[in-house]
């Protein structure tokens, strides 16, 4: 029995491929990831090598992309959801308070204070809701 290695995705940066591994070990995907010592080392060399590429069996190709796919969106979304950009400031996920006008609970950004309303004591957050586009002040 023969197969080869074939690469199915190229990866810049080492913690580009946090929570893959595990994810193509319980798929029983056999796996390498050629030159991610290099880029681990080197995080500069990346571009010049082509990156670290992920290599799989040629036999399990179309599996591993659809692992690769799903665990690439599933990434993005939850930076999308974790934090907004509203009106040039910048918001993250909270759960510390609840929507006054559809107590939505899972979709409150806080708005990150700047350095000089830190500095000015302006104790009142600013809040924002992701469901309903309410806004508003609280502690
Ligand atoms: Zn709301």
């Amino acid at each position: 029995m023969s197969s080869r290695l074939v690469t199915i995705h190229q990866f810049s940066y080492q913690h580009e491929i946090i929570g893959l591994i595990p994810l193509l070990e319980s798929h029983n995907i056999n796996f390498h990831f050629a030159d991610l010592e290099t880029v681990t080392i080197d995080p500069l060399l990346s571009q010049a090598i082509g990156g670290i590429r992920l290599q799989v069996n040629s036999n399990q190709v179309n599996e591993a992309r659809e692992i690769v796919d799903e665990f690439l969106i599933n990434k993005a979304e939850a930076e999308l959801e974790s934090e907004i950009i509203l009106n040039n400031e910048f918001y993250y996920k909270t759960d510390e308070e609840k929507c006054k006008t559809c107590n939505s609970e899972d979709k409150v950004y806080i708005k990150q204070k700047s350095f000089l309303s830190k500095l000015f004591g302006n104790k009142q957050h600013n809040y924002y809701c992701k469901k309903c586009a309410n806004t508003w002040k609280g502690k």
